[in-house]
């Protein structure tokens, strides 16, 4: 039977998309299909469609905003788990609640609405909040993990609330990158003003405006400890450098651009720019991106 009709028998009131493009849900625009996308709107039927996915073995990835993801190319008989229906988003004083589906935009403006303030930093990263926390995403003034005051999260079937010192944040990683999932998290924010609020995200979103435009994933690699990966690749003179339809920045060399190329072409550039450094400088740079499935 196919997959999305066993889904569909188990979990009714499901919400699926069969035969999924990864191209279309990812900013990178890439990479091939999976066989079904599954979108629980709930804590519950989150962790009971994890639960029939791993008793039945079938294989499956999640997906938040997919703003850094490298989807492989080719058919990926499995099922996408994506987070974006479950959009719950609360305020208890200046504690917010925000289910793994909300973006980051709506997270911000629904904060600055209730004059908490903090997150400003974070402002203008394209992420969901399931995808910033796995990732711990942020600028040097703040990241997720700094904010993150605790986690629903969900493995096995089982569901839990892990503390900020649980969740093993560290720089552009998590525990969340061990495949368990991220279902929502509180935040701590302080009591600002609606103006502070605006004037400081609108300067570091400005701050933002040169950054490469064009499909990418971010920031390909992560920064060395005292060393800036950008700066790594541009010494070893690989800005501009192209494998099929992918290339290098010439803005800023840490952004590998898809220019109409395949997954291939971007793992190709990837595995480039790492031995090219590796060899000139001995230092590994380590993938920002997540390969999924
Ligand atoms: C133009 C551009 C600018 C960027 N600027 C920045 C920046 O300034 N700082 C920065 O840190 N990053 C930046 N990024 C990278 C990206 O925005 C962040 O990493 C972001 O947090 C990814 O979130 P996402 O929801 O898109 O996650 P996805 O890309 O969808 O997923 C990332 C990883 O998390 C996993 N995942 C997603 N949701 C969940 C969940 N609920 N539970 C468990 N695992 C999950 C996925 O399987 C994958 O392994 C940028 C990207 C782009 C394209």
């Amino acid at each position: 039977m196919h997959l999305a009709s066993r889904l569909r028998g188990k979990f009714p009131r499901l919400a699926l998309t069969e035969d999924f493009s990864f191209a279309r849900h990812t900013t990178i625009g890439c990479g091939g299909s999976a066989e079904a996308a599954a979108m629980p709107a709930c804590l519950e039927e989150a962790a009971q469609l994890l639960t029939f996915l791993e008793r039945e073995r079938i294989p499956y990835c999640y997906l938040g905003a997919g703003a850094n993801v490298l989807p492989a190319e080719g058919r990926f008989e499995g099922v996408v788990v994506r987070f974006c229906n479950m959009n719950t988003l609360y305020a208890d004083g200046t504690l917010l609640y925000a289910g793994a589906g909300v973006t980051g935009g709506r997270l911000l403006a629904f904060a600055a609405a209730n004059a908490i303030g903090g997150f400003e930093p974070l402002s203008g990263i394209p992420t969901s909040v399931g995808g910033g926390i796995t990732m711990n995403a942020g600028v040097k003034e703040l990241h997720f993990g700094d904010v993150t005051e605790r986690v629903i999260a969900s493995e096995k079937g089982k569901i839990y609330t892990l503390s900020q010192s649980e969740c093993r944040f560290s720089e552009k990683s998590s525990l969340f990158q061990q495949g368990i999932a991220v279902l929502g998290a509180y935040f701590t924010g302080k009591r600002s003003d609606a103006r502070t609020i605006a004037a400081r995200a609108c300067d570091f979103r400005r701050r933002r405006a040169g950054l490469p435009k064009g499909r990418s994933m971010g920031c390909a690699f992560v920064n060395p400890p005292d060393r800036s990966a950008g700066e790594l690749i541009e010494k070893c003179g690989l800005k501009n450098t192209r494998v099929g339809g992918a290339r290098v920045s010439e803005i800023h060399a840490n952004f590998i651009l898809n220019e109409g190329g395949t997954a291939d072409d971007i793992l190709a550039l990837a595995e480039l720019v790492k031995a090219r450094v590796y060899m000139q400088t001995g230092i590994t740079l380590r993938e920002e991106f997540r390969r999924i499935p």
